[in-house]
């Protein structure tokens, strides 16, 4: 299906029921219909037949029009709480990506710069990140981000890179380079219950450059299980081109991804992000005008399992190092309601982990991080998550597990923010210090996303 064909179809399905407005994460903040499904579908029909002209004049830019437009686009969390809430099943969010795409303007200019020069040249994007990591650790970022209110608050939700990267310690995780260029294999345990499958591990951009322990762990304790894991060099899985419309850039990571990932002989393909999960299994619905690669991308999505839905399949010994105290668990929107992962990474933490797991009041409603979303939109997102953070605190749990970096970052700087001290992990981390597969570099004292591993 085309584009345009999917907006067609799409939007008269719409009934204007409202089913949708109880379970939309900033129509709850604001009570105003452009900031809910219904009215964001409501004001595309209006654009689509006509009744809302947007005429020379007025769409330019700037213009009033343009803007309201904007902001009720732009506006949406990509969360797909309306769907789920919608008899139609209307996939407002693909929808909101579609009118990003055919905005006046289009989408951001700089967003296809970045894919063109950094994202589908990783080498350069890592040698960026090293360079952003070292302007932040001497101070120069401090300095710049009186130039823009946008980098003080990016330095306030994102904490401090790490000196090596994730794929700079894949011989410390036991990996050793395989035949093909740029391949490294880390053997089974000789220690596992089972001999598992052979898997290729994705590495997200956000792991590899931010948050590389979960990655870390996630991979030991694949290999514990039984798994020979594979790590190739791939590209940036696409999604945030995708998510500012930026359909051009998005198709053609996943070309670049489809050409990369093939041919490995594994039996899965394996991620701890579920936001780049979700966006690898969609892979067939994003290429669906162009027949070939459509099919190679159906292959390749359903191997695709998130680092959870995989090893909570696969035998564990019983856990020597249960986590000290009580977990709650935040389901991702691109995970739990995305890809239909909720129960295994709760199973993980209660059986691999032996967690005391209570649960989280409205445990899938979008924490507000969204990507960069927390970025555009700082006052809507903060919002959206401290109604999170209330949750989080009436469970009294000292440990928040959660299986995507992205939520991972915002709930932290939440709990940072309204002083609690309870401490965020990825799923991932809690269970390999469970099984006694702790790093040596494991972010002890991260409370609330201040952390002291900045050595
Ligand atoms: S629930 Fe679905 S059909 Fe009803 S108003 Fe919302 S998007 Fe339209
Ligand atoms: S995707 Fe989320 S934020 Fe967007 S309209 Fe639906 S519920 Fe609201």
């Amino acid at each position: 299906m085309t584009d345009d064909e999917l907006m067609e179809q799409e939007l008269v399905r719409c009934n204007k029921c409202g089913y949708c407005l109880s379970t939309c994460p900033t129509y709850n903040v604001e009570f105003s219909e452009g900031q809910a499904a219904r009215g964001r579908l409501v004001l595309l029909q209006a654009l689509r037949d006509g009744e809302l002209a947007l005429s020379q004049e007025n769409q330019r830019p700037d213009s009033g029009l343009v803007q309201e437009l904007g902001e009720a686009v732009s506006g949406c969390l990509l969360c797909g709480a309306c769907t789920e809430a919608c008899f139609s099943a209307i996939h407002t969010d693909e929808l909101m990506v579609r009118a990003r795409a055919g905005m006046p303007g289009g989408p951001p200019k700089g967003v296809r710069l970045l894919t063109r020069h950094f994202l589908l040249r990783p080498e350069r994007l890592t040698a960026i990140m090293r360079l952003a990591g070292v302007g932040r650790r001497t101070g120069m970022v401090r300095l710049l981000r009186r130039l823009s209110p946008t980098l003080e608050l990016a330095e306030e939700l994102v904490e401090p890179a790490p000196r090596e990267f994730l794929r700079d310690r894949l011989r410390e995780i036991g990996f050793h380079p395989e035949g093909r260029s740029g391949t490294w294999v880390l053997p089974r345990d000789p220690r596992a219950l089972t001999v598992g499958p052979r898997v290729v591990y994705f590495i997200g951009c956000g792991t590899n450059y931010q948050l590389p322990e979960p990655g870390a762990a996630a991979m030991r304790l694949l290999a514990r299980a039984g798994c020979e894991v594979v790590v190739c060099p791939h590209v940036c899985c696409g999604l945030p081109p995708y998510s500012y419309g930026d359909l051009v850039s998005a198709r053609e990571l996943a070309r670049r991804n489809l050409e990369l990932l093939g041919g490995l002989g594994a039996d899965f393909l394996v991620t701890e992000c579920g936001s780049c999960g979700r966006f690898l299994k969609r892979y067939p619905e994003l290429l669906a005008e162009e027949p070939d690669l459509a099919r190679q991308a159906e292959a390749l999505g359903e191997q695709v399992r998130d680092f959870t839905e995989l090893l909570a399949t696969l035998p564990l010994p019983e856990p020597v190092n249960p986590p000290a105290g009580v977990v709650t668990y935040h389901d991702p929107c691109h995970l739990g309601r995305g890809q239909g992962v909720t129960e295994e990474p709760r199973r993980l933490l209660r059986e691999a982990a032996g967690a005391k797991l209570v649960e989280l009041p409205e445990a899938n409603w979008c924490c507000g991080g969204a990507g960069t979303y927390n970025l555009a939109h700082p006052q809507r997102s903060e919002a959206i998550l401290q109604r999170k953070v209330a949750n989080i605190e009436s469970t009294g749990a000292e440990i928040v597990a959660t299986a995507c970096p992205a939520c991972l970052l915002q709930l932290r700087h939440g709990l940072r923010m309204s002083g609690s001290g309870a401490v965020v992990k990825h799923v991932a981390e809690i269970v390999a210090e469970a099984q006694g597969l702790r790093s040596a570099r494991v972010e002890e004292g991260v409370r609330g996303g201040t952390t002291n591993c900045e050595t």
